[in-house]
């Protein structure tokens, strides 16, 4: 079970907050290929096609850049302020544990590019849903969004839903 593979820690990186740490599942060769298994057999028997996987900082870029591998798309990363090097698009977000902003190449998407937006956890939606806007201040399209773990009782996937975004996990945890 995939869901065995990732580590809660407690308490983490404050009072309160149970971290779902997924590098006990990415060390797991066989754990790490079934995720990427999982996923690529589900976009690939979507009808809508995908053009582009963006990632977020950091943890998305390990899942989406092996995902666009596998699914012969390109990557696009989305990163914390002030680390692209080119002119960006930027935006502020809510975490679950603080305040922070995001920002894309502004040439990274195209008009009409179909967009799905990975990362490895969806808990407020917060991160999400500004990766989202960043992506239609482009004008792309977010055709999708994949998250392994979904902590459900905090409602963020509910939230891209109402979006009309289909969104896809492969666990679901408690908040
Ligand atoms: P949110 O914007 O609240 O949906 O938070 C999602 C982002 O924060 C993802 O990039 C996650 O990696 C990280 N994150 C938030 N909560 C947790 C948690 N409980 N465990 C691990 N990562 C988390």
């Amino acid at each position: 079970m995939l869901i065995e593979k990732i580590r809660t820690i407690p308490d983490y990186p404050k009072p309160g907050i149970s971290f779902h740490d997924i590098t006990t599942l990415l060390k797991d060769a066989e754990a790490f290929q079934q995720v990427i298994n999982v996923l690529k057999v589900h976009y690939q028997a979507q009808s809508t096609p995908i053009d582009v996987i963006v990632g977020i900082e950091a943890r998305g870029f390990i899942i989406g850049s092996a995902l666009a591998y596998a699914l012969k798309t390109g990557f696009v990363p989305i990163r914390k302020s002030g680390k692209l090097p080119a002119k960006v698009a930027s935006a502020e977000y809510a975490l679950e544990y603080g305040v922070d902003r995001i920002e894309i190449h502004t040439d990274a998407i195209t008009p009409g590019c179909r967009v799905l937006l990975v990362d490895d956890l969806i808990a407020t939606g917060g991160t999400a849903l500004a990766a989202a806007d960043l992506i239609e201040q482009l004008q792309g399209q977010v055709v999708g969004a994949a998250f392994i773990i979904n902590l459900p009782t905090v409602g963020g996937a509910a939230k891209l839903q109402a979006r009309h975004y289909p969104v896809f996990c492969l666990a679901e945890l408690a908040g």
